[in-house]
């Protein structure tokens, strides 16, 4: 008798067993090849390969293979933000946090075009790139991530960034900030500027000061580390103050906006930040995330609200403001769920069920969503914070009381580890249901 493994369960439930909760069992689930894409079905248009886009395109073929699903990405491979701290801490290499869209093309049959969407005209339900070609869709769904919100800073836009790296779109920015810390003195100070709310990945700043923490405890002890924030408290902060207590104790000093936190000014040629107390502070390197918005080609389309974001409709994802399209990822306004890369691909297979339950004229399913976010406060000492949604009665998604949780506070050195183990677990496992 053939076993039924962990592994095997994992895959069933990802696919086949997502498929049956929903009801969504009667169609061809295997894309027979890569060239199946069946050129008379529907056909959906996706706007980014990132942790939502690429779900999404992949979950669709494997719940109807009958779908003609395209996916537009604007970079031949992905590298992740999920790791990318990682880097910093001298931890991995980019190349071990890249990913190719070989798989979607061969093994799901998905039509990925490496393109710039420029225009999205919802009344033809066209999609113009910027090589010239035009695309018809069905239905659109738009991941396409994040933007920053240049000049909330004085003297910050994208030119400076090149000065003080953001590094909060993984790639090139992570290697410029990577190569800064290595050419630094040992001795030199770190600033680090995180914004305020909503921005991706909550906990991202402070395990980013950990692994930079780790770098420095390794090649440059003298080292300090000084995060100006624009906010009073930060993700899983209890956890992570005691992480660096114990294995940083005195380089990290965290300043919150109401101590003289908030940067309002920075010059990148005298290599200095103001905040808004009248301080002024010289590091010698400087990581300014700035606040976020939903990139440019949404509010183009019409998708975005007053605050910059895109709200949607929270059971299908499609947007409230033009029918038709779906966001989906960090561009949306999705209630209490974080914008994270685990929020993105629970997002993405919902709206995949969605979309092709739309398609055929049955009920949408109304599913829960589920958050994890790990965080490595050192190599070996991992932190995490879980919680399940549903849709309140307000139409936004809620936490449920009671589910998920934080890290025990008082947690043994075997309970930091096991969770540093489950945190580099996860990260393969969300990469091989997104991309694999
Ligand atoms: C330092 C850091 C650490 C993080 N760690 C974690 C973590 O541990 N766990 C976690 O769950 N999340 C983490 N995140 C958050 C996670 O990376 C994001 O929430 C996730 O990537 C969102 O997915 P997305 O599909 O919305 O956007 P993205 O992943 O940004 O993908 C958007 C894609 O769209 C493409 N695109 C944009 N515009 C166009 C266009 N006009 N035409 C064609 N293509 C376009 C972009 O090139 C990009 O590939 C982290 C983020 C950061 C910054």
């Amino acid at each position: 008798m053939s076993r039924f493994s962990r592994r095997d369960f994992v895959k069933f439930m990802g696919a086949g067993g997502a498929l049956s909760a929903f009801g969504l069992t009667g169609c061809e689930t295997t894309p027979k090849s890569a060239t199946a894409s069946a050129k008379a079905g529907p056909r959906v248009v996706i706007v980014g390969g990132g942790f939502g886009g690429a779900t999404c395109a992949k979950y669709l073929r494997l719940y109807d293979a009958g779908l003609n699903v395209t996916l537009v990405e604007q970079n031949a491979r992905y590298v992740t933000c999920p790791g990318s701290n990682w880097v910093l801490g001298g931890m991995r290499k980019v190349e071990d946090i890249t990913q190719s869209y070989d798989a979607l093309r061969s093994k799901h049959g998905v039509n990925v075009i490496h393109d710039t969407v420029v225009a999205v005209d919802a009344t033809a339900k066209q999609v113009r790139l910027e090589s010239g070609q035009t695309l018809s869709y069905d239905r659109l769904v738009m991941s396409p991530g994040i933007d920053f919100r240049w000049g909330g800073i004085e003297g910050y836009d994208e030119k400076a960034s090149l000065v003080m790296p953001h590094a909060w779109k993984a790639g090139p920015q992570t290697v410029l900030l990577y190569r800064q810390l290595q050419a630094m003195p040992d001795g030199g100070t770190f600033i680090m500027a995180p914004p305020t709310m909503p921005f991706r990945c909550p906990p991202g700043p402070p395990e980013r000061a950990s692994m930079v923490a780790h770098y420095f405890k390794t090649h440059k002890p003298k080292s300090k580390i000084l995060i100006l924030d624009a906010k009073d408290n930060f993700s899983k902060q209890a956890l992570f103050t005691q992480g660096w207590d114990r294995l940083y104790p005195g380089m990290i000093e965290w300043v919150p906006a109401t101590s003289g936190g908030k940067i309002v000014r920075v010059d990148t040629a005298a290599g200095t930040v103001h905040t808004d107390n009248g301080d002024t502070h010289k590091g010698s390197v400087t990581n300014i995330i700035p606040a976020q918005l939903a990139p440019r080609i949404a509010s183009a389309s019409g998708l975005t609200n007053a605050a910059g974001w895109c709200p949607v409709n929270q059971t299908t994802f499609e947007s409230t403001l033009v029918p038709g399209i779906h966001v989906i990822g960090d561009a949306s306004v999705a209630g209490a769920l974080p914008k994270s890369g685990h929020s993105a691909n629970n997002i993405a297979k919902m709206t995949a069920a969605a979309i092709v339950s739309l398609f055929r004229g049955v009920p949408v399913p109304q599913p829960s969503h589920v958050n994890t976010c790990y965080s490595l406060v050192g190599p070996d000492y991992g932190i995490s914070i879980a919680a399940v949604y549903r849709l309140g009665e307000d139409g936004q998604l809620q936490g449920i009381k009671g589910s998920g949780g934080l890290s025990p506070a008082d947690g043994t050195d075997q309970q930091r580890s096991r969770e540093a183990g489950y945190a580099q677990g996860w990260y393969k496992s969300i990469v091989a249901d997104s991309f694999g």
